[in-house]
């Protein structure tokens, strides 16, 4: 998920190596390091915190000696970030070096099976297996010896290894994450994102997945994982340094609404196996999840209205009564809270000091707590009795989008492994929601395909003061995000209310020309929303509705975005897409700082 480089070449590796993880910094990481191969030996430095921390361990890269090596930062998945969970890994005798972005998802079991043979592990990292696979297969050949270990990994990853063996040559090769490789004159470049080699470079090969790269000084060869020659293009980059960060785009924001489809699926694909979800993290027996009378949900901001969107889906697929609370809030009304309460607290960042407080008065009180966190080792994750991390990689925009998205993936998970314990979902309608639940990402895909016409709407809407969002059920938990969305980054005022409400005061303030959007996507609230929407357009307001594909006529109501039907729990997911990209494009349109609205801090870690 993070940042490698890896140099072959004829000048010290070192200055390169720290300079691509420099240029690497923007996307976040807990800790770094790099690999040198001495010709007779492979050096590792590495250190968690900032990479100002390993420049002053290797003063400046002063210390590092060799012409061929691998670096990373790292954005901690499995095992909390530190100095030994950092990478490089070397395996137990120190013959093989690994860099790695990404998840191995059945490390358990390998791991487990090694140290059935007696290898030592000195991290608590996924990464750590691969090294220690290839030194266990080791029989005198390199790429044999990784596409034997390839064989014996499911999940994802971009993979940079180094050999003492093999001192003129960097292995590279990936699977659901990116790698690229940058071309010189008698020396050669590994990244996983060209912002690392573009000051070198930009002559690059994509690698594509299980493409196997060999890199010396000379030149690179691409083989199949069959060992077949592959013939690859090379391609110009003409982006500057700025562009590249972001992938090409403008806005952090719009590239992380981009990668919610692979950021949902690094966060539900390793968690269903043949069909079942298996939620390892949580560690209640079948009895104790069944002694539980109520849920309740702490969270602050988007990820309380996430907590909104799950007590829906909780109380009607677990039938136990939830309350989703603001955390700022929790602390200060003597919550009647047990050990028969099962607590759920919810935060990217892991570190909201609101969130923080409430759980430990939760925890105080006797109750459970699951967290559903994005940073590892972060307080809450450390905290809780139990954490279910996202996945979804750093977020740097302030304002959340995938983070909210992987939140809700986590829910649906909850939601269907709790289910089958608790005997509240048949196993017919279990099936299919997991089904469905698989196939999510391709149905968010193509929501993110119609980004024209939410454009379209925004360039019509931009120019207003106020904004309302209605919707019933989950419907109105995800208006309230949705405004929110639009708040923090146009600065448009903006309100969210349950549709049935509008009545008992706010549609007052609805006059000639307000807009008004409308989310109408939950089917049997259909008939009361289009009632709803009538009695503002009676009153001159102008609505955009987001509805089902499966609702042609919803094309009459209003100025409609369809997204693709899905089953009522997982259409959050598909429908909170068009009201990302409207806050987007009305923010860009109004020329507003997206990335770091004004006042707003990424993580609040003050009450
Ligand atoms: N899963 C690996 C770890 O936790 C790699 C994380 C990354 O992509 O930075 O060490």
């Amino acid at each position: 998920m993070c940042g490698i480089v890896g140099y072959i070449g004829c000048e010290q590796a070192g200055p390169f190596l720290l300079d691509g993880l420099e240029r690497l910094e923007y996307r976040g990481y807990d800790s770094a390091g790099v690999c040198l191969n001495t010709g007779s030996e492979l050096v590792v430095k590495k250190a968690k915190g900032e990479l100002k921390v390993l420049k002053e361990l290797t003063k400046n890269g002063k210390d590092l000696h060799g012409t061929v090596g691998i670096g990373h930062t790292r954005w901690a998945t499995h095992g909390e970030p530190s100095d030994v969970n950092a990478h490089p890994h070397l395996s137990e005798s120190g013959r093989f070096a690994v860099v790695h972005n990404g998840i191995i998802e059945n490390y358990q079991q390998l791991k487990d099976y090694l140290t059935s043979k007696g290898i030592v592990f000195r991290s608590m990292t996924d990464t750590e297996v691969i090294a220690q696979l290839l030194e266990y297969y080791y029989q005198g050949d390199l790429i044999d010896t990784v596409i034997k270990v390839l064989g014996k990994l499911d999940g994802s990853y971009a993979l940079g290894v180094i050999s003492k063996d093999n001192p003129d040559e960097i292995i590279a090769v990936r699977k659901e994450s990116p790698l690229i490789i940058g071309l010189g004159e008698n020396e050669n470049y590994l990244a996983s994102d060209v912002t690392a080699i573009l000051s070198k470079t930009r002559t690059i090969i994509r690698l594509e997945n299980n493409e196997l790269a060999i890199l010396t000084r000379e030149g690179v060869n691409i083989i199949s994982t069959e060992k077949d020659e592959i013939k690859k293009n090379t391609e110009t980059i003409e982006w500057d340094v700025s562009a590249a960060e972001k992938g090409g785009y403008e806005h952090f924001m719009f590239k992380e609404i981009m990668e919610q489809p692979a950021a949902i699926s690094e966060t539900i694909s390793p968690r269903i196996k043949n069909g079942r979800v298996i939620l390892d993290e949580i560690k209640l027996s079948d009895e104790e999840l069944r002694s539980f009378t109520k849920i309740n949900i702490l969270a602050c901001g988007s990820a309380y209205h996430v907590g909104v969107v799950a007590k829906y889906i909780f109380e009607k697929m677990l039938r136990i009564p939830v309350e989703a609370d603001l955390a700022s809030e929790f602390r200060y009304r003597d919550p009647i809270i047990n050990d028969k309460t099962l607590t759920v607290v919810i935060s990217q960042s892991g570190e909201t000091a609101d969130t923080k407080e409430a759980m430990r008065e939760a925890q105080r009180r006797g109750s459970h707590v699951i967290s559903i966190v994005n940073v590892v080792g972060s307080a809450i994750a450390s905290e809780s009795d139990d954490v279910i991390y996202t996945w979804a990689g750093p977020e740097i925009a302030v304002a959340t989008t995938k983070a909210y998205s992987t939140q809700l993936a986590v829910v649906y998970l909850m939601a269907l492994y709790m289910g089958e314990k608790l005997g509240t979902i048949v196993p017919e309608e279990y099936d299919a929601l997991v089904n469905e639940l698989e196939h999510l990402p391709e149905k968010i895909e193509k929501v993110l395909e119609n980004k024209a016409k939410i454009q379209y709407l925004a360039s019509k809407y931009f120019n207003t003061r106020d904004i309302f969002f209605i919707g019933r059920n989950i419907d109105y938990a995800l208006s309230l995000e949705g405004s929110l969305k639009l708040k923090e980054i146009s600065y448009i005022h903006s309100e969210a209310y349950a549709a049935g409400e509008l009545k008992h005061g706010t549609i007052s303030l609805i006059e000639k020309g307000t807009p008004v959007i409308a989310l109408v996507t939950h089917e049997e609230l259909i008939g009361k929303m289009v009632s709803n929407i009538e009695e503002v357009k009676t009153r001159g307001a102008q609505v955009m509705c987001i509805a089902c594909d499966d609702h042609p006529e919803m094309e009459t109501v209003g100025q409609t975005v369809f997204i693709p039907k899905v089953c009522d729990m997982l259409l959050p997911s598909l429908a909170v897409i068009p009201l990302q990209l409207f806050a987007y494009y009305v923010a860009s349109l109004k020329g507003c700082d997206i990335d770091k609205p004004r006042n707003l801090a990424k993580s609040v870690t003050v009450e």
